[in-house]
C-alpha cells in the first residue's frame, strides 16, 4: 500500500503541487496542501514540489508465502441427510481452477453418519477426502464444524476454500476466514484463479450495478462462497479415484459451549432452484389475479412459477419465490420471463438457465440480451395464446 505524505515543517504553502495534480485530488487550505479522495498515489506532485516536501510512502505488508499454501479444498455440505448438491458444484468449479496451476481438489465432511458420502465423492475426481464422523457432530454447530475444517485446513494448507452460500456455509465460512485473518467473499457468481494463485472473486457489488472483482492478495488461504445453481458439476465417473482419510476429532470440539437441546425440522419446501422449467412474472402483469395465466402456463408446462421482486414487495408473492440477488438463484432447463425488464439484480441469478424465452412489449428491455429466443409483444396477448395451444396440443 503506498500514501502520499505532506511534510507541514518543509511545505512553504507556494501550491504548485495542487496545480500539478492530474486528478485535481489536492485543494489548498489555510495555505497548506490536502489531499481529498481522488488521490492516486501517482506521485506527480512529489516530482513537482520545489521544497521536496511531499514524499511518497510505502506500506510494508508482510506477504504470505503463497507457495506453502496449494490446492483447493471444498467444504462438502452433508444436512438432512443428504450431500448438499452445491458440494459437487464447488468441486466441478474446482477442478476447472484447479487445472490452470497444477492444484489438486480435496473435500472435507463434517458430520455423523457422513462417510458414506466420502466414497460418493471420490467419483468426481477429488485426491482426497477428509471425514469427521462423530456423535458430537450429528447437529450443527458453527464452533464445532469450524473447529473441525480448521483442523483440515492447518494440516493441509489449501490456497482456496469454497464453501456453498447455504444457511450453514454462511454461518461457518466467516467464522474460518476469522480464524485464518484473512479475506471471505461471499455469494461469487465467477471465480477465476491467476498464474500468481490470486483468486479473482467476482459478485455483483452495489445493488447490482457493477461486477466487482475482490482479491486477496497477502493472506491465505482464499475463503469464497457460492450459491446453489451458480456453478457447473461435473458429471460422475464410473471409476473412483483419490483416497478418504478419517480425522481425529479435534479437541476444540469437546470445547464448544453450545449444545442443543431439542431439534424441530422445518418439513422441507420445493424450492423454485429445483424445478426444471419456470414461468416468471414480472412487473408487466396488472393486477393479482393477472398471476392465474402464468401459474396456469406453469402447470401445463409441468413446471414451477415465480416473480420479479417488485410483485414480492406489492404482496404478490412470497420471498421464497423470488428470482434474483435478494431471492433465489435458479438454473432450469427452460425459463419463460412474462413482462420482466432484466434488471441485473435479476438476470445475475437466471441467466445460466439452459433455455431463456422472454416475452416484453419493448422491444429494447435488457432481457433480450440474456433471452436465447425473445418474443416482443404483449404477455395479455402471448401468454393466453400460449395456454390455449398447450391445451390443444393435449387435448
Ligand atoms: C440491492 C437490490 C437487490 C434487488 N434484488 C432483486 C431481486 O432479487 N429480484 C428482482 O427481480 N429484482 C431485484 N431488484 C430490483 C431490480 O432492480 C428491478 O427493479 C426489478 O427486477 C424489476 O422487476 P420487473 O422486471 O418485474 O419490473 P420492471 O422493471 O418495471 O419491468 C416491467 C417490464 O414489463 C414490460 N411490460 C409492461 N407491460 C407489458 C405487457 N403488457 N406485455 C409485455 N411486457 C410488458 C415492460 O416493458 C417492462 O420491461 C433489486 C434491486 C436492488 C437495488
Amino acid at each position: 500500500m503506498a500514501k502520499i505524505a505532506v511534510l507541514e515543517r518543509k511545505c512553504t504553502g507556494c501550491g504548485v503541487c495542487a496545480g500539478s495534480c492530474p486528478f485535481g485530488a489536492i485543494e489548498m487550505k489555510a495555505g497548506k496542501p490536502e489531499l481529498n479522495a481522488a488521490c492516486r498515489v501517482c506521485g506527480v506532485c512529489v516530482k513537482a514540489c520545489p521544497e521536496q516536501a511531499i514524499l511518497r510512502l510505502e506500506t510494508k505488508t508482510n506477504d504470505v508465502d503463497k507457495a506453502a499454501w496449494r490446492d483447493i479444498l471444498v467444504f462438502a455440505e452433508v444436512s438432512g441427510g443428504r450431500l448438499h448438491p452445491v458440494s459437487l458444484e464447488l468441486i466441478g468449479k474446482g477442478l476447472e481452477l484447479a487445472k490452470n496451476v497444477g492444484y489438486q481438489v480435496k473435500a472435507v465432511l463434517v458430520g455423523h453418519g457422513v462417510s458414506a458420502f466420502a466414497e460418493e465423492l471420490r467419483h468426481y475426481g477429488v485426491s482426497e477426502v477428509a471425514v469427521y464422523d462423530d456423535p458430537a457432530l450429528g447437529y450443527f454447530r458453527a464452533d464445532a464444524y469450524a473447529a473441525c475444517v480448521e483442523d483440515y485446513i492447518r494440516s493441509v494448507k489449501p490456497s482456496v476454500v469454497l464453501v456453498g452460500a447455504t444457511s450453514l456455509g454462511r454461518s461457518l465460512a466467516p467464522r474460518l476466514s476469522t480464524r485464518f485473518h484473512t479475506g471471505l467473499t461471499a455469494d461469487c457468481t465467477r471465480l477465476e484463479l491467476r498464474e500468481n494463485t490470486d483468486l479473482v472473486q467476482i459478485r455483483p457489488a452495489f445493488g447490482g450495478n457493477i461486477m466487482a472483482q475482490i482479491i486477496t492478495t497477502h493472506t491465505r488461504p482464499q475463503f469464497a462462497t457460492v450459491r446453489y445453481k451458480v456453478m457447473n458439476a461435473p458429471a460422475r465417473n464410473a471409476e473412483a479415484s483419490g483416497t478418504v482419510l478419517v480425522r481425529k476429532l479435534p479437541k476444540r470440539v469437546s470445547e464448544c459451549r453450545a449444545t442443543c437441546v431439542s431439534v424441530t425440522p422445518v418439513p422441507a419446501k420445493k424450492s423454485i432452484s429445483d424445478a426444471e422449467v419456470l414461468v416468471v412474472g414480472g412487473r408487466g402483469l396488472q393486477k393479482e389475479a393477472d398471476l392465474d395465466m402464468v401459474r396456469e402456463l406453469a402447470r401445463l408446462l409441468h413446471g414451477d412459477w415465480a416473480t420479479t421482486r417488485p410483485l414480492v414487495e406489492k404482496g404478490w408473492n412470497t420471498n421464497d419465490r423470488q428470482i434474483g440477488l435478494s431471492g433465489r438463484t435458479v438454473r432450469p432447463r427452460l425459463i419463460i420471463t412474462c413482462g420482466v425488464s432484466g434488471a441485473i439484480q435479476f438476470t445475475a441469478c437466471m441467466n445460466g438457465s439452459e433455455h431463456i424465452i422472454a416475452i416484453n412489449s419493448d422491444p429494447s428491455a435488457p432481457i433480450f440480451d440474456v433471452a436465447h429466443i425473445g418474443i416482443v409483444g404483449d404477455l395479455y396477448d402471448i401468454v393466453p395464446a400460449l395456454i390455449k395451444q398447450l391445451k390443444e396440443a393435449r387435448a
